[in-house]
C-alpha cells in the first residue's frame, strides 16, 4: 500500500508492518500496472532494491535516516550517476549521468529511495507535457487530459499512487502547474535555496529544483532534506536551512490577493468563486485579507518568455553533436554537423524557443528585448517585495482552469504560454510559491491554490499553506 505520510509509513517500518524491500516491490509493481499512463521514462528497479536493502539493515540498526523508505521519482532532467538521463529529448536519448545532483545526493543520504526518471517536456519547456519526445504523460485523474507540464510526469507518479513522493523542477511554474492538475502538493523554493548542481538547464536565474508530495508535512520534509549551501553551486545560498514545519501559525496571517488575477478574464468562474469562499473563510478564522493592485500582470509572460529563451538559447549551445549529445550520420562537414544534429536533436518547441532567444539577444535587439526585459524583471521583482512587507502570504489560483485535453492546445504555442500567466511571477521575483490541492470543480477535477511568500521565508510559506489546508 502506498502511505497517506512519511509519518505513517514510518510508524509501520519500525512496528515491522512492512519493510523497504516490501515497499520498492510494490512501487515497481503498481508502475507496472499503470504503464499505460506513460509516467516513467525509466525505472530503476536494481538500485531501488539494492537502496531497499541498505535502509532495511539501517532501519534494523536504528540509523536511518529522515526519508528512510520514502520512495520518489526524479523528473527526467535530474542527473543520477550511471543511470539514463534525458530531458525528455532525443538529444540525449542514452545518455548516462557522469555525476548524482546534489538534490540526488541528498535525498540518497537521507535514507529515500529512488524508483526511476519521469516523462516531462523537452528541456523543461512546456505546460503540457507534450513536447516530451516519448510522448505524452496521461493524466491518472482522467487518461485523456494532460497531467500539466513540465515536471507531469512526477506530479502523475504521486497522483497515481505509484511513490511516495517526487522531485520536479520549476522554471515558470513547472512544479505547480501540474500539482494543481493532479491534485497534488508542489513546492518551488526560493531561488537560491536549492542546489541547481546536476540539474540539466533551461533558464538558469530561474530554474529551481522541489518536491511533490501527497501531504504538506511530506512536502516541508523533503524540502528540508534537500535545501542548503552547496560548494557546487555558487547561486545556492549559504543561509542555514530553517525548519519548514507545518508548524501552526501563532497569530492571524494578513493574506493578500491581487485583484487583476482574479478578474482576468482567462480565470474560470468556478475557480474564482471558490477562491474568494476561501477568502471568507480566513476571515471568518480571524485572519486578514487584502485586495491588492497589480498592474504588471501582462507583462509578466513577456517578460518569463523573452529572459528564458534568452538563457535557454545559451545553455542549449552545448549540445552541438560534439561535445556531448546527439551527433548526426548525415553531416558532410563541421558546420553541417552542427546544423543537423542540433535540427535532428532538438524537437520543434525547443528549437523555437532557441531561435526566440538568439534573436532578443541579438545586436540590434538587445535593448530593445533583453535589456528592456530585464529592467521589467526588476520592477516586478521591486513590487512583489513590497507588497509581501504589507502582507504575510500571497495568494490566488494556480491556473486559470482545470487540466485540458491532450492534444487541444498545443496547435497554437502562444495559447500554451498564457497557461503560465498565474505561475510566472514567482520565479521572476526570485520568490518562493506552492500549489495546495483544491476543489474538485464541478467537472470533477482538482485544481490549486497558490501561494507565495517573500525569499527564504519557506517556514512562512509552509504556515499560510496550513492555515489554508485547515480551513
Ligand atoms: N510552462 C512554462 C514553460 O513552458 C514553465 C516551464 C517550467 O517551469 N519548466 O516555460
Amino acid at each position: 500500500m502506498i502511505y497517506p505520510s512519511i509519518e505513517s509509513l514510518h510508524s509501520a517500518l519500525h512496528a515491522g508492518q512492512t519493510s523497504c524491500a516490501e515497499l520498492v516491490k510494490e512501487a515497481l509493481q503498481r508502475a507496472e500496472e499503470k504503464a499505460d499512463l506513460n509516467i516513467f521514462i525509466e525505472l530503476f528497479p536494481e538500485t531501488a532494491r539494492a537502496q531497499a536493502r541498505a535502509v532495511d539493515a539501517k532501519l534494523a540498526a536504528g540509523t536511518a535516516g529522515p526519508l528512510a523508505g520514502v520512495t520518489i521519482a526524479l523528473k527526467d532532467n535530474l542527473c543520477f550517476k550511471g543511470h539514463g538521463v534525458s530531458a525528455g529529448s532525443n538529444m540525449l536519448r542514452g545518455f548516462e549521468s557522469q555525476f548524482t545532483a546534489t538534490v540526488v545526493q541528498r535525498l540518497i543520504d537521507a535514507d529515500a529511495i529512488i524508483l526511476g526518471r519521469t516523462g516531462c517536456d523537452e528541456f523543461a519547456m512546456g505546460s503540457s507535457n507534450e513536447t516530451s519526445a516519448y510522448g505524452p504523460v496521461k493524466n491518472p485523474v482522467d487518461p485523456s487530459l494532460t497531467p500539466g507540464g513540465s515536471s507531469g510526469g512526477s506530479a502523475a507518479a504521486v497522483a497515481a499512487g505509484i511513490c511516495h513522493a517526487a522531485l520536479g523542477s520549476d522554471t515558470g511554474g513547472s512544479i505547480r502547474q501540474p500539482a494543481a492538475f493532479t491534485g497534488t502538493y508542489g513546492v518551488k523554493p526560493t531561488y537560491g535555496r536549492v542546489s541547481r548542481h546536476g540539474v540539466i538547464a533551461y533558464a538558469s536565474s530561474f530554474d529551481q529544483v522541489g518536491p511533490f508530495a501527497r501531504s504538506l508535512d511530506d512536502l516541508a520534509r523533503i524540502t528540508e532534506v534537500i535545501s542548503g549551501a552547496d560548494a557546487f553551486d555558487t547561486t545556492c545560498s549559504e543561509r542555514p536551512v530553517p525548519a519548514m514545519g507545518p508548524i501552526p501559525a501563532e497569530r492571524p496571517f494578513t493574506f493578500g490577493y491581487y485583484k487583476e488575477v482574479l478578474d482576468n478574464p482567462a480565470l474560470d468562474a468556478e475557480i474564482r468563486q471558490y477562491f474568494f469562499d476561501r477568502v471568507d473563510q480566513l476571515k471568518a478564522a480571524g485572519h486578514r485579507v487584502e485586495a491588492l493592485d497589480f498592474p504588471y500582470l501582462d507583462a509578466l509572460v513577456p517578460i518569463y518568455y523573452i529572459l528564458t529563451t534568452a538563457e535557454a538559447s545559451s545553455n542549449l549551445a552545448r549540445y552541438d553533436g560534439v561535445h556531448i549529445g546527439h551527433r548526426s550520420e548525415k553531416a558532410t562537414d563541421l558546420e553541417s554537423l552542427y546544423k543537423k544534429s542540433r535540427s535532428e536533436g532538438f524537437g520543434e518547441e525547443v528549437q523555437r524557443r532557441i531561435l526566440l532567444g538568439t534573436f532578443v539577444l541579438s545586436a540590434g535587439y538587445f535593448d530593445a528585448f533583453y535589456g528592456k526585459a530585464q529592467k521589467a524583471r526588476r520592477v516586478v521583482r521591486d513590487a512583489t517585495l513590497e507588497a509581501l512587507t504589507q502582507v504575510d502570504a500571497l495568494i490566488g489560483p494556480t491556473t486559470p482552469h482545470t487540466a485540458f485535453p491532450l492534444g487541444q492546445e498545443y496547435t497554437d504555442p502562444t495559447v500554451l504560454y498564457l497557461e503560465d500567466i498565474f505561475t510566472v511571477q514567482a520565479p521572476i521575483a526570485g520568490i518562493p510559491a506552492m500549489n495546495i490541492p483544491a476543489g474538485p470543480h464541478s467537472n470533477g477535477l482538482p485544481f490549486g491554490m497558490q501561494i507565495m511568500a517573500g525569499p527564504f521565508d519557506e517556514p512562512k510559506l509552509f504556515q499560510a499553506a496550513h492555515i489554508l489546508d485547515c480551513l
